[in-house]
């Protein structure tokens, strides 16, 4: 008899929203394979990261901790692969294992993946065209598109596996990130539509703390030429914001696939046109990565081993989608809290389900390990989530979550803050310190708190710390959050 531990297939992609997905009930694409691992498995409702940013969450999937616990807070911050990770305890079980694609915990030193018999993966972030890889220790350059690059390794390798051994394949697209590069065959994708505009799009920021007005992540304020592939205009950099004028008479875009300059009769004009440049190129991205985990699905098929293998889509973190204004991540609002979570398993969870229970990227370790038949390590901080995907609601499962980030004001002005999820509010503290750490700006901010009840209130748009009608909620749940800090071991 073979072994019969289930394969594992990890699929997850770098700031995919879980609303730029059908099976989520997107409004502005389709996802048909995606959604097949819904329909024929569970979609979590409210999986939630612990620190939405990309390699913080990273780490916190492969160790099943906490950022301050294994070391990579900020994007500054090294990974220490000397510690244990769950591929390394696969791996140690008896799993053949690989990673390919986005690694972004830094090659070299001890941050250079460990726990995989076969590791090729992008040196940092990556290009999405004609990328150049790490394989193993050594650079190899690709021709091609990042997506299908990524997956056209995925399958080489699993058709070289031992049938006789069961697997765990990481596949890590760098799509759909910044600067959101379409693969050609989709360059006209959504041409003729107009995409439709989140219901917060223009939001105002008022009844909000002085970090939401402060962020830099306004679609119409904080792109740059590059984001939006227009002709850089003299003095100017790929890297400039693109600066509005008060008055736009004469004030022109000129994108570089026509060379056409754009003109705008309004503000608004020129701020809906900013957001369909974006959002066209993100979903664009999207698409490949669809059809890449389309191709993958057909190989399980093909292999007859679509039974005994464990399916998972994510990313990273969540993202905004002009939700606010905005897009890019880091706070700790919905849209970029939310991670997406499919999982396929015939053998165990049942076609089409649903589960609003509380997931974390915490959990993603200690479940890979559960289904490996292995013991799940005291020092791992979530919990399995095998007991909720066979459809099960634990009397004792988690109603809260604890949630941090660090990067003080880097990169987009968003302040350092910690907080709490409940079921139905969200407490967070902009406490305002940059701590020393690596890659954050060293300039106290006014410390302020936000409270959001998301009954009442689910775009989060108005904080009710001040109201006093709340006074027993933030009471009852600032209690809470120390308690959720200190449980986490977080004494920073
Ligand atoms: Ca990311």
């Amino acid at each position: 008899m073979g072994d019969s531990r289930p394969n594992i297939l990890f699929i997850m992609s770098d700031d995919h929203a879980s609303h730029a997905i059908s099976a989520y009930g997107s409004r502005i694409n389709q996802t048909p394979n995606m959604d097949r691992i819904a329909a024929e498995g569970m979609l979590f409702e409210n999986c939630f990261c612990t620190n939405s940013i990309c390699s913080p969450s990273r780490a916190t999937i492969l160790t099943g901790t906490h950022s301050h616990i294994n070391g990579v807070r900020t994007l500054g911050d090294k990974f220490d692969g000397r510690q244990q990770t769950f591929p390394k305890l696969l791996q140690q079980a008896g799993y053949q294992t690989a990673i390919v694609g986005k690694w972004h915990l830094g090659i070299g030193g001890h941050s250079s993946p460990t726990g995989f018999d076969y590791w090729n993966v992008f040196p940092s972030q990556g290009l999405y065209y004609d990328p150049n890889m790490i394989c193993m220790g050594e650079e190899v350059r690709y021709q091609g598109y990042a997506t299908e690059i990524v997956t056209d390794l995925a399958l080489e390798w699993l058709d070289q596996r031992d049938r006789e051994r069961p697997f765990l394949l990481l596949c890590h697209h760098k799509a759909p990130h910044r600067p959101w590069e379409p693969a050609e065959k989709h360059a006209d994708l959504y041409n003729d539509v107009e995409i439709p505009y989140p219901a917060t799009f223009n939001d105002d920021y008022q009844n909000r703390s002085s970090a939401a007005v402060q962020a830099e992540m306004r679609i119409f304020g904080h792109m740059n030429y590059g984001d939006l592939k227009l002709e850089i205009p003299p003095g100017k950099t790929a890297m400039s914001f693109i600066e509005i004028p008060q008055d736009l008479a004469g004030f022109s875009l000129t994108p570089v696939e026509t060379g056409i300059p754009q003109y705008f009769a309004s503000h608004e004009e020129l701020k809906n046109w900013m957001y369909q440049r974006y959002i066209k190129d993100y979903l664009r991205c999207v698409a490949s990565i669809d059809e890449s985990v389309g191709r993958l699905l057909d190989y399980l098929d093909a292999e007859g081993i679509a039974e005994n293998t464990i399916v998972i889509y994510t990313s990273d973190q969540g993202f905004f989608l002009g939700d606010h204004g905005w897009y890019d991540k880091r706070f700790m609002y919905e849209e970029s809290l939310r991670m997406p979570f499919l999982v396929r398993y015939p053998r165990e969870i049942p076609a089409g389900a649903v589960c609003t229970l509380m997931a974390s990227n915490l959990d993603f370790a200690p479940t890979f390990l559960d289904y490996a038949g292995l013991d799940i390590p005291q020092d791992m901080q979530g919990r399995s989530l095998r007991p909720l995907l066979r459809g099960e609601k634990p009397a004792d499962w988690r109603t809260a979550l604890y949630y941090r980030y660090w990067m003080h004001l880097a990169d987009h002005n968003v302040p350092a803050h910690y907080g709490i999820r409940t079921e139905r509010y969200k407490l967070i503290y902009y406490y305002g310190q940059a701590l020393g750490l690596a890659a954050t700006i060293d300039r106290p901010t006014e410390p302020e708190w936000e409270l959001f009840d998301l009954e009442a209130d689910p775009a989060e748009l108005r904080n009710v710390y001040h109201d006093r009608r709340y006074a027993a909620v933030v009471k009852e749940l600032t209690a809470e959050l120390e308690r959720l800090k200190a449980e986490a071991l977080d004494r920073e």
